[in-house]
């Protein structure tokens, strides 16, 4: 197999951490794109990183640029280009600013990897996801946005800390949109195997979930300054590596639906299998009356965003 190449557009916090991850663990070679004013720290980060391969025993190419041009040929090209939240800041307040940012960014992938797949990571994610879909006049496997990878992350995290067992052996599923209606299926959740709900009793469980839903804006108030990267570009990683090793993952991952879990025309947090084609398949789980309830609200949030696009 030839190398791989992924394209990261937006060589700020969650861009340089995923290539630094990606290049760390020989997934393929990276290019590292930001404006034409930010190339200096986009090349500055890319040879940083480059100079850490001879310890960490690593070979792979990072590119820092501007420049459309060297992202040709990319497998798979990841946007997270754009504002990030500030404290006090909903999503949602990024939409204007961040669907054009979607709309330059889209331009230059079709231009330069047209048959590359694109994740999306830049808020409101699910909504720029939608942009990006339409603008790009992809088919809808290889457009998706990460949200569900992050929030199931999270998570399992709170709920390894409540039993103080390792977070590695909580498994579980987040769904919906990407914010404060995304929807943790507790049907799903166990510790190695053994349902939570025979572990820890309801109140608890609610509070996890709660702090859950709140994940992002918990890291927000304690950086002060800026968004989640670490996590967030981890996600990335895992959908990345899914679709280039052809892993046939299930993860959660944002997709086009066109009436699976009875949505329509919008871009929404479901499980899928992840593979060389991008999203292979979503997968329909029964949901309880509950947790189609919480769908649907979180489906309706996602709507509303929606609305503000121009490009729908
Ligand atoms: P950041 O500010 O550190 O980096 C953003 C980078 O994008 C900057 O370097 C900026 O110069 C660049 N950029 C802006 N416009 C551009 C353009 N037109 N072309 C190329 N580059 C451009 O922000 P961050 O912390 O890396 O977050 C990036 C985005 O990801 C934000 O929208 C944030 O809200 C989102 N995010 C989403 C999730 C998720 O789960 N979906 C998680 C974390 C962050």
């Amino acid at each position: 197999m030839s190398k791989r190449k992924i394209a990261i557009i937006g060589a700020g916090h969650t861009g340089a951490t995923l290539a630094f991850i990606v290049a760390e663990r020989a997934l393929a070679d990276v290019v590292l794109l930001d404006q034409p004013h930010n190339e200096k720290p986009a090349k500055g980060k890319a040879l940083d990183i480059s100079e850490s391969g001879p310890i960490l025993n690593f070979n792979s190419k990072i590119k820092g640029t501007s420049d459309y041009q060297d992202i040709t040929g990319a497998d798979i090209v990841v946007i997270t280009a754009g504002a990030a939240r500030k404290p006090g800041m909903s999503r949602d307040d990024l939409i204007q600013i961040n669907e054009g940012v979607m709309a330059q960014v889209t331009d230059g992938i079709k231009t330069y990897a047209p048959d590359s797949t694109i994740i999306v990571l830049t808020n409101p994610v699910d909504a720029m996801t939608y942009a990006v879909y339409k603008l790009s006049g992809f088919p809808k496997n290889r457009v998706l946005g990460q949200s569900g990878v992050l929030d199931t992350a999270r998570y399992r995290t709170f709920v390894s800390e409540v039993l103080n067992v390792a977070q590695t052996d909580v498994t579980g599923l987040v769904l919906g949109g990407h914010g404060d209606t995304m929807v943790p299926l507790l049907s799903t959740t166990t510790v190695g195997g053994v349902p939570l709900t025979e572990l820890l009793e309801q109140e608890k469980i609610d509070a996890i979930i709660d702090r859950t839903r709140k994940g992002g804006a918990e890291i927000v108030g304690l950086l002060g300054n800026g968004s989640a990267y670490y996590a967030p570009a981890a996600a990335i990683y895992e959908m990345a590596a899914a679709i280039l090793k052809d892993e046939k993952r299930l993860l959660p991952s944002i997709t086009y639906l066109e009436g699976e879990y009875g949505f329509n025309d919008i871009c929404l947090g479901v499980p899928t299998i992840l593979g060389e084609n991008g999203v292979e398949q979503v997968v329909e789980t029964t949901l309880n009356d509950d947790e189609k309830a919480q769908l649907q609200a979180s489906a309706d949030a996602v709507e509303e965003v929606k609305k503000a696009l121009k490009n729908k």
